[in-house]
């Protein structure tokens, strides 16, 4: 009989796990509390206008990810990005979707049992197997489980179920930068330099995109992510006066005339700055097995989070 393992979360790290764990003849069931897959690789629509207001891009440093990253370019679901700036840690190619970055985890989870709506409240233990329980009220039963949330949701879930406690230590040490989006449909083309995006040095900005030429947009667009420090003191005030202030910090690339409308994202956890050092974290405190990954653990990003995904599905095809 095949081994079966529940993933929570459908971002890439849960979705590598659960690619790496059917490879080896697991079954394997993904919750996921959003109403669809790859968590903070997100891409929003507004009318005809697309922007990925998440994740902008990523970095390939490891044989296995250049590997699958190649294999995504191969299938037209990413291509390079060939960022280029002053700063000459920006001159390697970067990979994007094609259609936005959601593209790739959408291609990911095709033929994957993921459900979606369903947010885990608790974790619990039922003869021998481990028991799942969704807010909608629906049980879920397996031999192990992946949490691949971020990890301050990760210690609600485990402080709720009365498990895990001494891992949950370790969880806090894992911290995520805020970060505030705002997405502007615009009747002209930004002066954001080719290929479509400019990290900023100075003020409350961070980085602008021009999702129009980064190829994923049919009309003109722009992302506009502001700084950890500005997202953390903002967090709670007025969207549309925030996305108001933020626009008007840089009419030299969105030129105020040509903003038609705009939305704001709150992301309540965006890039993990502080890390577990290892790949994955393997509860000790649990009589079932539990993995916790994600891009809280390793190098982080989305390569971090790959690499994790796939880390905790081989500890527990190891055992
Ligand atoms: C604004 C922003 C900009 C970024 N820019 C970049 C970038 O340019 N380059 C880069 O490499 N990385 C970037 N990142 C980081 C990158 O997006 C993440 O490192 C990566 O996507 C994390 O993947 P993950 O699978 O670990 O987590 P996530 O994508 O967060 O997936 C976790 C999933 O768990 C689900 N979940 C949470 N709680 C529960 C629950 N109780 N029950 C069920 N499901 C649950 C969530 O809905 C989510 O889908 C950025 C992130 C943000 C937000």
């Amino acid at each position: 009989m095949k081994k079966t393992c529940i993933i929570i979360g459908a971002g890439l790290s849960g979705l590598t796990a659960a690619h790496e764990l059917i490879k080896n003849n697991w079954e394997v069931t993904i919750l996921d509390k959003g109403r669809g897959v790859g968590g903070r690789m997100a891409t929003r629509r507004a009318g005809e206008a697309r922007f990925d207001h998440g994740a902008q891009y990523f970095s390939t440093k490891t044989p296995d990810f250049q590997a699958f990253a190649q294999a995504i370019i191969q299938k037209n679901i990413a291509k390079e990005w060939h960022l280029q700036e002053g700063d000459t840690s920006f001159s390697h190619a970067r990979v994007i979707g094609t259609e936005g970055m959601s593209n790739i985890p959408k291609f990911l989870a095709e033929k994957l049992n993921v459900i979606t709506n369903e947010k885990v409240v608790n974790i619990s233990e039922s003869g021998g197997n481990i028991k799942v329980i969704t807010e909608a009220g629906n049980t879920y039963e397996a031999d192990a489980i992946i949490c691949t949330t971020p990890s301050p949701q990760a210690i609600e879930l485990l402080q709720k179920s009365e498990i895990a406690t001494a891992e949950i230590e370790h969880l806090k040490e894992i911290n995520y930068d805020p970060c505030i989006a705002v997405m502007a449909t615009l009747k002209a083309q930004t002066n954001i330099p080719s290929p479509g995006g400019i990290s900023l040095k100075n003020g409350n900005i961070a980085w602008v995109a021009d999702n129009f030429q980064k190829g994923i947009s049919p009309v003109f667009s722009a992302t506009i992510h502001a700084t950890p420090a500005f997202s953390s003191a903002h967090f709670d005030d007025d969207l549309t006066q925030i996305g108001h202030q933020l626009l008007s910090e840089i009419p030299n690339l969105i030129a105020p005339d040509s903003i038609e409308s705009y939305q704001v994202h709150r992301w309540r956890y965006s890039l993990a700055a502080e890390r577990y050092s290892e790949n994955c974290l393997v509860s000790k405190s649990t009589k079932f097995p539990l993995i916790f990954a994600g891009d809280g653990f390793g190098i982080g990003n989305i390569e971090g989070a790959y690499i994790s995904g796939k880390s905790a599905a081989q500890e527990l095809i190891k055992r």
